[in-house]
């Protein structure tokens, strides 16, 4: 794994670092406060090419690697959690599906709007009851002729109430995951709903939905990849998602050695600055360690795709781990910060509330050592 970035790399972290700077980060605490980011940025993020990273240029992506593609995700995540889910899914999940798996059709219709920030894109997986165990979610599609109907309901769907698209997972044969089948539906067909979900611990900004399909009515040629084949879809985007959530929470983190270094060498307490007390530089090089081998984590999977290797269970490690590290981190920051982290007038209280989300999602921190001690063992033990 080569660790020196290219001039290109380089140009693009900086793209990103000076956006977050000067349009993320100064707005991050109100967004929190009213419960919703900017929607402008969504255009903003088109422009600057972050929602077509990886994708061709023919249809409007910005192409690049996917070491870069994690270096801006780490920008954004340094920023605003909120700001960096909106991506990891609309491009993350969303996109890289539509352009892996879709028709040509469907790539005209849906991705060059995607990757240019035109449209949002959710992903539709979870369901009441069904989260971790996905593949015996419930959710049916029926044909009808040439169309199929939906039915159902979706539970915690990032980008649910901004999406123009939602990709769905339903049932379209028996049990387990090869039952089930992959669409791409128009949030504003008759008889689908999104109601947005208030009251969460972190990622306030961003809008988390529940979904309700009753009898919408889709094209067959709204089904995304073979019928039977959606839990490939889902499981193939959330490898690589899982690379995009870690990125995210290598700069949740760094933002978190930032802001506890700066407020360390300010705050004066026994006639010196408490970073000058040996317990509290314990903190600091802890949560940098934290940050440096996330982010060793996360290139390796970058490079793993990028040459084309088997990259899920790096994947995988790298959630685990970067998830986790993201809410030692946080947690270290607010101790740093002793009572004034406790209140909202310094980000690192939201930090430590929007990082255990990443322990969550995406598969939960236990999920990830299944996946991991399958790979070690070639036994299920789920
Ligand atoms: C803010 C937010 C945004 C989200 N965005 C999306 C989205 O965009 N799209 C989407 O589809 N979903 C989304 N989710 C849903 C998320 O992926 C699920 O919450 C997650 O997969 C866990 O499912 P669950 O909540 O049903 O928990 P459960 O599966 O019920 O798990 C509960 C606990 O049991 C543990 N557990 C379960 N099974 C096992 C096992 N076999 N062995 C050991 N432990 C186990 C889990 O690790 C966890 O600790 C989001 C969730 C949140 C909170």
């Amino acid at each position: 794994m080569n660790l020196e970035l290219s001039d290109e790399q380089t140009a693009a972290r900086q793209l990103a670092a000076d956006f977050v700077d000067r349009e993320i980060t100064p707005h991050a605490a109100r967004w929190d406060r009213e419960e919703s980011v900017d929607r402008a940025i969504v255009g903003r993020l088109g422009a600057l090419g972050f929602l077509g990273l990886t994708i061709p240029e023919q249809y409007g992506g910005s192409a690049g690697d996917h070491l870069t593609y994690c270096l801006i995700l780490e920008e954004l995540g340094r920023g605003d959690s909120a700001v960096r889910g909106i991506v990891s899914v609309s491009l993350g999940l969303v996109a890289k599906s539509i352009h892996y798996f879709g028709t040509e059709e469907q790539k005209q219709t849906w991705l060059t709007r995607l990757v240019a920030g035109e449209a949002l894109g959710c992903f539709a997986l979870t369901e009441p009851g069904t989260g971790s165990d996905a593949a015996q979610l419930r959710t049916r599609a029926v044909r009808d002729g040439s169309d199929w109907i939906l039915s159902g309901t979706k539970m915690f769907i990032t980008n649910g109430t901004w999406a123009e698209v939602a990709l769905v997972f339903a049932r379209t044969g028996g049990e387990g995951h090869r039952g089930i089948s992959a669409f791409l539906v128009p949030t504003d067909s008759p008889g689908f709903t999104a109601r947005e979900i208030h009251g969460k611990l972190g990622l306030r900004g961003q809008a988390t939905a529940e979904l309700v399909l009753d009898g919408v009515r889709v094209p067959d040629s709204a089904r995304l990849h073979a019928e039977g084949k959606g839990f490939t879809v889902a499981m193939a985007a959330l490898a690589k998602g899982r690379m995009s959530v870690a990125a995210g929470c290598v700069g949740l983190a760094k933002a978190c050695l930032d802001a506890a270094v700066g407020y360390a060498t300010q705050r004066q307490q026994f006639g010196k600055p408490i970073a000058a007390h040996q317990l509290v530089q314990e903190l600091l090089a802890d949560i940098a360690l934290d940050v440096d081998a996330a982010r060793l984590l996360v290139w390796r999977v970058a490079d793993l795709i990028d040459r084309g290797e088997d990259f899920a269970v790096a994947s995988s490690q790298a959630k685990l781990f970067a998830s986790e590290a993201a809410v030692r981190a946080a947690d270290r920051a607010v101790q740093v910060f002793g009572g004034y982290g406790y209140i909202d007038e310094f980000p690192v209280g939201k930090y430590l509330r929007d990082a255990k989300v990443m322990t969550l999602y995406e598969g939960t921190s236990q999920i990830q050592k299944l996946l991991i001690g399958r790979a070690l063992t070639g036994v299920a033990a789920f």
